[in-house]
């Protein structure tokens, strides 16, 4: 047996095996990562994929991260936010169609306006929804206060992807006035309040090795997230970033494969928790989150954005679907959710089974949500 098959073939995987399944360099080597990773999957959480609605709510953002193409800086985008009742109107159709949950993802912005938005929604959100709809909030670095607030007003789950778990990485691809150290605490706060923690990385960013990328499964494990969401680094055009990986257009094969694997890898070693399929691996294939599910991936984000907000919340080039109607949207799913014998979860929530666990053992002293 060779090394990577032994290391498939154990019942628990330590730290060091983790670079050397990233690291597998023949189709061969890299399909056996991803059929271990989706046999963890079908038994730890079933053929099950969970819909998450995904709201572009705004792009006003106060940060200026050098890789995003909403960054403050880029003065190319019309900004926009999207008016409550139209959010609130998109929720109930969520809601009718047995969506077990919405995310509410924007810029980041710490003002009281954009706090009382934010209370706002989650609140009425909770109301139509008589209290079935989850909510996990994607809004950046907030206050102690603020994340309490929204805790107390019913979201309950948070995604602040720490993107990478390399301080040094991360100064890389940020201005001075943005900190690895202060998101980091954030994560803490937001496990200490209670809410069901989701992070993530971002996948082959320029200099990024794969024992940087074990790290940080590592660092996920470490810092209690239960939920995962991450993707492949795609560049910007309008971003200092647009040319920082030479010749992108010949890697994108070679980007999207080491995505598949970050994800089978992190399935692989933390076999309970929710990963998600990036939209950002469907900009890379037309299949892309289709491939994500069969590496291990077990939630997909619909976009229930409106299409005439889309193309203003480029994040990366070539974001897929920016015409799209939530209908079309929920259809073309379906469809290709079934054609890989999977089901979709209507009617259900689908909490982290890592996250229950875990509260029903009290094992790491988190509130109950
Ligand atoms: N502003 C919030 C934040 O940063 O946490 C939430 C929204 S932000 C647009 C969501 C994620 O988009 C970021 O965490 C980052 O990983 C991802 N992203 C931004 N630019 C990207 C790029 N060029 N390629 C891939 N992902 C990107
Ligand atoms: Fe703003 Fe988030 Fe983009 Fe950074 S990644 S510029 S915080 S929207």
């Amino acid at each position: 047996m060779n090394r990577l098959d032994t290391i498939l073939d154990k019942d628990r995987l330590d730290p060091d095996d983790l670079a050397v399944l990233l690291g597998a360099d023949t189709p061969a080597k890299q399909a056996s990562v991803l059929d271990a990773a989706y046999a963890v999957k079908i038994r730890e959480v079933g053929p099950v994929v969970y819909f998450r609605g995904l709201f572009e709510l705004s792009n006003l953002c106060s940060k200026d991260c050098l890789y995003c193409g909403i960054r403050r800086s880029n003065q190319k985008l019309e900004r926009y936010t999207i008016p409550i009742d139209e959010i609130l109107s998109g929720a109930r159709w969520a809601w009718e169609q047995g969506y077990g949950s919405v995310v509410l993802q924007s810029g980041e912005r710490s003002d009281p306006a954009f706090v009382d938005l934010i209370t706002e929604l989650v609140t009425k959100i909770r109301a139509l929804s008589h209290d079935q709809l989850a909510i996990t909030l994607s809004v950046g670095e907030q206050s102690e206060e603020t994340y309490r607030t929204w805790f107390k007003s019913g979201a309950e789950r948070y995604l602040l992807r720490i993107e990478t778990s390399d301080p040094e990485l991360y100064r890389r691809l940020h201005p001075a006035d943005h900190s690895w150290e202060r998101r980091r605490d954030c994560l803490r706060l937001l496990h200490s309040i209670g809410y069901q923690l989701g992070s993530g990385v971002m996948i082959g960013l320029p200099g990024q090795s794969v024992e940087q990328l074990a790290r940080d499964i590592l660092f996920f494990e470490q810092e209690r997230v239960v939920m995962i969401g991450m993707g492949p680094f795609i560049p910007h055009a309008d971003t200092p970033l647009r040319d920082a990986i030479r010749n992108f257009a010949w890697k994108r094969h070679a980007q999207l494969a080491l995505a598949l694997r970050t994800i089978a890898v992190t399935r692989l070693y933390l076999p309970d928790v929710n990963i998600a399929a990036a939209t950002a691996l469907q900009a890379l294939a037309p299949n892309g989150r289709e491939q994500g599910l069969m590496a291990g991936a077990n939630v997909i984000m619909p976009n229930l954005t409106d299409p005439k907000y889309r193309s203003a919340y480029q994040l990366y080039d070539g974001k897929p679907c920016v015409d799209e109607s939530a209908t079309q949207c929920r259809g073309c799913l379906e469809g290709r959710i079934a054609s890989l014998g999977e089901t979709i979860g209507f009617g259900q929530r689908g909490d982290s089974r890592r996250f229950l666990r875990r509260n029903a053992a009290g094992a790491d002293g988190a509130a109950s949500c």
